[in-house]
């Protein structure tokens, strides 16, 4: 998912609904954005990209100088209109909104003790869990309110938070989903999962917000910092292998230089010869092109991409993923008839990709088609904000390489591996810094 707000503009909702636009890799299944009036919250949300969901008449009634926004892919709770994003409730100290990346790994167990206090919920989000959480808090003011109940969750949180006169910003301790702070040309502040949203509204980037930090934006001052946990960093390695976009900037890097960079390394560790080098779109081209100038070997566009057409890997039926794919991706015979192909893709989850791809290739030509990946097997689910689906269903959590090549009908098949991948990111190869969970099994919660 993303989160963004907005706070100390005019226009907040619209630079918030432009800032969903730059954030919609990060989740097409809804969108939503609140905003406050000083008096009043307005809340727009629905299924569908945000293009889909807002238009100019919508926006203007979510009039207000603050607001918050959210893009969402569903990894915890449905996929109905009731878990769209921001969760709004009336509450003793007036209205909130909240809007949240990440999974909470204690959802469950909250939400039954919620029950059996007689809480009612409305919906399957693990984020609804917070709404109860403040509401009840036995504190006064809504800034100590929130401090208790993240101290009631576990897991993957970059929240932000909207009432009617301020905004709130925390992540949790393990910073696992990225959360920068920037500033607006007029003055005024935005909080977004990545920086490539900062971009678009001509904001200046700050500074990450901390691991463990809550951020309380309030009118007339500067944003107030709170330390609420001692941070403990282990950002997610997979933003930088796909899912953030590469123009932006997280945990302080570059994507597409790390994108690059683990090319670069795939080209050293696992060289083979070669006529091209393509990427699969657009995941594998920052990757290809990293492979291609460390090897010397040619880089061209072998595959193009229909952009109209959504992400493959969100559909729930196999069958429907291989109709998806075929519409999305097709190849470039001229440029691959007879020759020796590298293709470079940044993961393989369950295959389908590689192999519909690979047979594509073959059949517009290519003499030999060697698979190249940017990243280790994934061979473990994510728990802490990112879809993976379950571990029956990751080939590399059942197949060896070798029987994955074999699978993918590949002329050859390697990876790169977790040194190379953490070089990649972390010239101190920090490992600490890191969750690499999904690579490696080693979960930290
Ligand atoms: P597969 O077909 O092996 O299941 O999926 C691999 C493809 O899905 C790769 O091209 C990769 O770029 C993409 N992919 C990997 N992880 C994710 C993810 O978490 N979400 C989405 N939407 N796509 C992913
Ligand atoms: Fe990221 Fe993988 Fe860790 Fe999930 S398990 S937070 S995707 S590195």
């Amino acid at each position: 998912c993303a989160v963004v707000g907005i706070f100390g503009h005019e226009e907040a909702s619209k630079l918030a609904y432009f800032s969903l636009h730059s954030l919609q890799h990060r989740g097409q299944e809804a969108a939503g954005i609140s905003s406050s009036d000083g008096k009043k919250l307005h809340t727009i949300k629905d299924r569908g990209l945000v293009m889909r969901v807002f238009n100019e008449e919508k926006l203007a009634t979510l009039s207000g100088s603050s607001a918050i926004g959210h893009t969402r892919y569903s990894t915890a709770g449905d996929d109905s209109i009731l878990d769209a994003q921001p969760v709004f409730a009336r509450y003793d100290l007036g209205e909130m909104a909240i809007v949240h990346n990440g999974n909470l790994t204690n959802a469950e167990e909250v939400r039954n003790g919620l029950i059996k206090k007689g809480a009612i919920f409305q919906t399957f989000m693990d984020t609804e869990n917070l709404i109860h959480l403040i509401a009840k808090s036995a504190k006064d003011k809504l800034t100590d309110r929130i401090i208790d109940a993240v101290k009631k969750i576990e897991g993957a949180f970059s929240l932000v938070f909207l009432s009617r006169k301020k905004m709130f910003a925390m992540r949790d301790r393990f910073g696992f989903r990225p959360l920068s702070l920037g500033r607006l040309p007029n003055g005024g502040y935005i909080v977004a999962s990545e920086t490539c949203a900062f971009d678009l509204v001509s904001a200046t980037f700050i500074r990450d917000v901390e691991p463990g930090e809550l951020l309380i934006f309030e009118d007339g001052k500067k944003p107030k910092s709170i330390k609420v946990f001692e941070a403990t960093p282990k950002h997610c390695i997979f933003e930088y292998v796909y899912f953030a976009r590469p123009d932006s900037f997280v945990f302080g890097q570059s994507v597409y230089q790390t994108r690059k960079n683990m090319g670069q390394e795939l080209a050293r560790i696992k060289p083979v010869e070669a006529d091209l080098i393509i990427p699969v779109p657009d995941g594998g081209v920052p990757a290809a092109i990293g492979y291609s100038q460390e090897s010397g070997i040619a880089y061209e566009m072998g595959i193009m991409r229909n952009h109209y057409i959504g992400r493959t890997f969100i559909e729930p039926t196999q069958e429907m993923r291989d109709l998806k794919v075929k519409m999305k991706l097709s190849p470039m015979t001229d440029i691959i008839k007879g020759k020796r192909v590298i293709v470079v893709d940044d993961s393989i989850v369950r295959g389908t990709t590689s192999r519909r791809i690979i047979r594509m290739l073959k059949e517009a030509g290519a003499s030999e088609v060697h698979m190249r990946v940017s990243s280790p097997p994934t061979t473990d689910p994510c728990f802490y904000g990112v879809d993976t689906p379950s571990k029956d269903k990751l080939i590399a959590a059942n197949m060896t390489t070798q029987e994955i090549c074999d699978y993918i009908e590949a002329d050859s098949l390697a990876y790169l591996d977790e040194v190379s991948l953490l070089r990649s990111v972390d010239s101190d190869l920090d490992e600490d810094k890191y969750c690499t969970a999904c690579f490696t099994g080693k979960y930290i919660i």
